[in-house]
């Protein structure tokens, strides 16, 4: 039997906040026994629990959630849904293949993404004109020629910006040139996560904060909560990160943690004075620089740290502390919305693997697991998800051979060296940010 080590977690801010109250599906509690268990409700788990009930439509399935829907990595997201990846570092054009199966997996869950939140109607800001990626400072410049150089290669659709095009379009000069990849959604990833999980299939029950703490890994395999017990013949976790929790990867995925703040809505004038796009995305070239967004309700959303925190959220008095950095990164873009105060600020952890790669597979008898995107997993896990459905089922397609021919992750060292090792390594990311902060 594997012992939970931490708890869950969890704080009230993030975009959820920004959401109408909704109404939390209940706690497991007693004793079940079902097929299939899905342990996650982020995208991976909402995909894979979507994909499960498609494949075994007579049979039931359990979605378990630890927290509320919204309040894991995905809900707390910057919302940037990708057609395409950014590798960063030199462009390689022996890598081609692996950027081409990468993005590949990419595409298919944008699709998916795109047919489920159309299908159900599903209200989350979709809004689908790609993004923008911007340089400030020299560092991040200096990444434009090779990522110009990959999208040229791959024959990903985008067109170059020198300063002046930044600025017209997003209202701001602190950008010195950019390029516009043209494919890619923005979205409210609370909403995008709630509207899927409060839209699946009849044969899935969700219970929400109902934490996984035990796994006894007989056949059926039991698994312990708070509340009561479940059975079942086949077990998902899409518990990105905290899958170590559950005692697998536990030398292979951390959690860093990221933070930002919201404006309130722009008003009229406010509004006016940016540029001629009306809601827009800006990723940074520079590999720690700011994602910022002009969201569809017109709020200025800006994240622009990332720490290793031992793979929690940052505490009310450090958040406060992150907001510092955020208020001045916004006053160097938005000099004329400085008396715009920030009414949110949030933080959230996202899976990292030492090598950038992603799980996907068995990970022992009746026991599965997709996670760990470094940063990109809207799309991606959405089809790792499905993907990971399907594998487990005994499906073969060329989405799941996709997510198989993911590279093998790299040991990480235990703690307190892994602790060190992940900080240095954070640290090492934001060197010559400069500006793009
Ligand atoms: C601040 C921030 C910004 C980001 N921005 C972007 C972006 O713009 N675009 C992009 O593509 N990616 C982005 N990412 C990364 C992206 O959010 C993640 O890669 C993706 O959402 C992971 O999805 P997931 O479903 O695998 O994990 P999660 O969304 O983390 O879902 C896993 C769920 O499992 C639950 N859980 C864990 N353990 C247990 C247990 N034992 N029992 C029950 N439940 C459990 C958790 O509560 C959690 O809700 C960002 C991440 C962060 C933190």
């Amino acid at each position: 039997m594997k012992h939970i080590q931490g708890t869950f977690a969890t704080d009230k801010h993030g975009w959820a906040e920004l959401l109408p109250e909704g109404k939390a599906a209940p706690s497991l509690t007693g004793n079940h026994r079902v097929p299939w268990v899905v342990v996650g409700a982020g995208v991976t788990g909402l995909g894979c629990a979507r994909e499960l009930a498609r494949i075994h439509p007579d049979q039931e399935i359990i979605l378990l959630e630890a927290r509320l829907i919204g309040q894991g990595a995905t809900g707390r997201s910057s919302g940037f849904a990708m057609d395409s990846s950014r590798f960063g570092g030199r462009f390689e054009p022996s890598e081609a293949d692996t950027y081409r199966r990468v993005n590949r997996i990419n595409q298919a869950g944008l699709t998916l993404l795109r047919t489920q939140i159309t299908d159900h109607a599903i209200d989350c800001q979709w809004h689908e004109n790609g993004f923008l990626h911007g340089a400030a400072d020299q560092s991040a410049m200096k990444e434009r020629d090779d990522y110009l150089n990959y999208l040229e290669f791959l024959e990903i659709a985008h067109t170059p910006l020198d300063q002046h095009e930044m600025s017209a379009h997003l209202g701001t000069s602190h950008y010195n040139l950019g390029i516009h990849v043209h494919a890619g959604a923005l979205v409210q990833p609370a909403a995008l996560v709630r509207g899927l999980a409060s839209t699946l299939p009849s044969n899935v029950t969700l219970y929400e904060q109902s934490p996984v703490l035990n796994i006894d890994h007989g056949a059926p395999l039991t698994l312990s909560l708070p509340g009561g017990e479940v059975r079942t013949d086949k077990l998902i976790l899409a518990t990105n990160y905290e899958v170590t929790k559950l005692g697998f990867l536990h030398r292979y995925l951390t959690g860093v943690t990221l933070s930002g703040s919201f404006t309130r809505p722009l008003t009229d004038d406010e509004f006016a004075s940016l540029g001629n796009l009306q809601q827009w995305g800006v990723l940074s070239l520079h590999n720690a620089g700011a994602t910022v967004r002009l969201t569809s309700d017109r709020r200025i959303c800006l994240r622009n740290t990332g720490e290793y925190h031992g793979g929690d959220l940052l505490s009310e008095k450090t958040l406060a502390r992150r907001q510092s950095l955020h208020r001045a990164a916004f006053l160097q873009r938005f000099p004329q919305l400085a008396h715009i105060p920030f009414e949110y600020a949030w933080s959230g952890v996202e899976g990292k693997t030492r090598n950038n790669t992603n799980y996907f597979g068995k990970q022992r008898e009746a026991v599965y697991f997709a996670g760990g995107y470094n940063g990109s997993g809207i799309s991606r896990g959405t089809a790792f998800g499905t993907a990971i459905a399907g594998y487990a089922s005994g499906v073969q397609s060329s989405l799941i051979e996709d997510c198989l021919a993911s590279a093998p992750g790299v040991w990480t060292p235990p703690r307190p060296f892994l602790d060190v090792g992940a900080f240095l390594s954070v640290k090492i990311q934001f060197l010559g940010v400069g500006k793009d902060r």
